[in-house]
């Protein structure tokens, strides 16, 4: 069986909303194994509806349609499928005295399409709605399965999970299940990484592999099927153990909502290890990456932003001689910043942050020249040097992310 998704809406064609809608029914079909190949939006126009339809009936066997529902008269999803079909729409008794009872409540006119919102395809189970007042249905013919949902999020998250997942799950007896992983990396393009796993990628089944960015890390997701659970993860196992190996100096944990700053904060919090940094071009942003998860508290009490020289002999004792000598974006000015911070903050780690945002030029340097020291309490000092890419914040983040590497190896 495979199935297809038609979100109805022209405000998602228009790009006011985000079809959120689908991404969570298609999480659900992954969920069940039930393949999708097609995700269709259409406007609010009954033809083109009907050609939609027409065409997902060509192709796959369950098709679920969202958004349309409601009582404006540019809602018709119910409307073209049950003229499609040329089946009646009838009133669900339930809904229309729900429908009825908050007309009266509201004591305001009743627009006409209003009790549409109680109607059902002849033929179909009603799928109730708790939270609003148009129903869905889920219909079965002799070589389709059609669901049809309300368009609001918090109408059509319910339905779906305690009305459509249990028929799902009936109708494929629930024996398949999709098991995704997700390992994430930095530091090596997404082409350059897609080059080194170039068979896995060719020869790729079960599990299927695929690359995507995520931020400033690239995410490599491993899915596999199987009848359950503990089965599809031993399928994955040994291919995440071979992607892991061959990228190992660019590896930054696993998992899809988790990013290179968890994991940093993670494993200073595992060891009972601080950190603090004096920032430059950055001004703050790789602590204020760090405020962003919760409890970093116990491993970051504070920092520097030194983004003139001055401040940063004032702050951090680094000789204006020095920086004149050196100039400000040289390695040395980065691992002075990186010892002052450490020394006065008393932290096991502390990072320097010296470089050129751009877009112009500084100290002689072109744009995206950034040194990046880390300092530690009893190892030497390392300073690496960077040729970032991209437009002046995106340096900036680059960098951050860069430093987190730093701390993270
Ligand atoms: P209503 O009774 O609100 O008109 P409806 O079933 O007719 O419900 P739509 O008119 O299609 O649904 O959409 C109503 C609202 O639901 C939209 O303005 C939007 O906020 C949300 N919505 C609709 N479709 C989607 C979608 N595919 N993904 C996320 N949100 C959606
Ligand atoms: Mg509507």
């Amino acid at each position: 069986m495979q199935a297809e998704i038609i979100a109805v809406g022209t405000e998602i064609l228009l790009g006011e909303i985000v079809n959120t809608n689908a991404q969570y029914v298609a999480k659900q079909l992954a969920r069940f194994g039930i393949p999708s190949f097609y995700q269709t939006v259409v406007g609010d126009n009954p033809q083109r509806l009907t050609e939609t339809i027409a065409l997902a009936e060509k192709r796959s066997q369950l098709i679920i349609l969202i958004g349309g529902l409601g009582p404006t008269p540019d809602d018709l999803t119910k409307q073209t499928l049950a003229a499609h079909l040329q089946k009646r729409l009838l009133a669900d008794q339930v809904a229309l005295e729900k429908l009825v009872t908050w007309q009266k409540q509201i004591k305001k006119e009743m627009p006409t399409n209003n009790l549409a919102q109680a109607d059902y395809i002849e033929g179909s189970e009603v799928l109730a709605n708790d939270v609003g007042l148009a129903i869905g249905c889920y219909l079965k013919t002799a070589d389709h399965v059609y669901v049809v949902l309300p368009g609001p999020p918090r109408e059509m998250l319910p339905m779906v999970d305690h009305q459509v997942v249990p028929r799902l799950a009936q109708l494929t007896g629930a024996k398949q299940v999709i098991v995704s992983k997700m390992l994430r990396f930095f530091g090596i393009g997404e082409s350059l990484l897609a080059d080194q796993l170039a068979d896995l990628i060719g020869q790729q089944r079960n599990p299927t592999i695929a690359t995507y960015l995520k931020g400033y890390e690239i995410g490599v997701r491993l899915t596999a099927y199987a009848t359950d659970a503990q089965t599809a993860e031993a399928i994955i196992a040994p291919l995440a153990q071979e992607v892991r190996d061959r990228l190992s100096d660019f590896y930054t944990g696993e998992g899809e909502e988790r990013t290179l700053v968890d994991e940093v904060v993670d494993l200073l919090k595992q060891r009972q290890l601080s950190v603090t940094a004096a920032e430059s071009l950055t001004a703050g942003l790789f602590q204020a990456k760090l405020a962003e998860i919760s409890g970093t508290s116990t491993v970051f009490s504070g920092g520097f932003v030194t983004y003139a020289d001055a401040v940063k002999t004032q702050l951090l004792g680094i000789p204006a001689k020095t920086i004149e000598r050196e100039t400000v974006v040289s390695a040395e000015v980065a691992r002075l910043m990186a010892e002052s911070s450490r020394k006065q903050i008393d932290t096991e780690f502390g990072l320097g942050f010296t470089g050129v945002a751009g877009p112009d030029e500084l100290a002689g340097q072109p744009a995206g020249t950034v040194f990046i020291a880390l300092a530690q309490r009893d190892d030497d000092t390392q300073v690496q040097l960077f040729h970032l890419a991209g437009q002046r914040n995106e340096v900036r983040e680059r960098a951050v992310a860069s430093g987190f590497k730093m701390l993270y190896d």
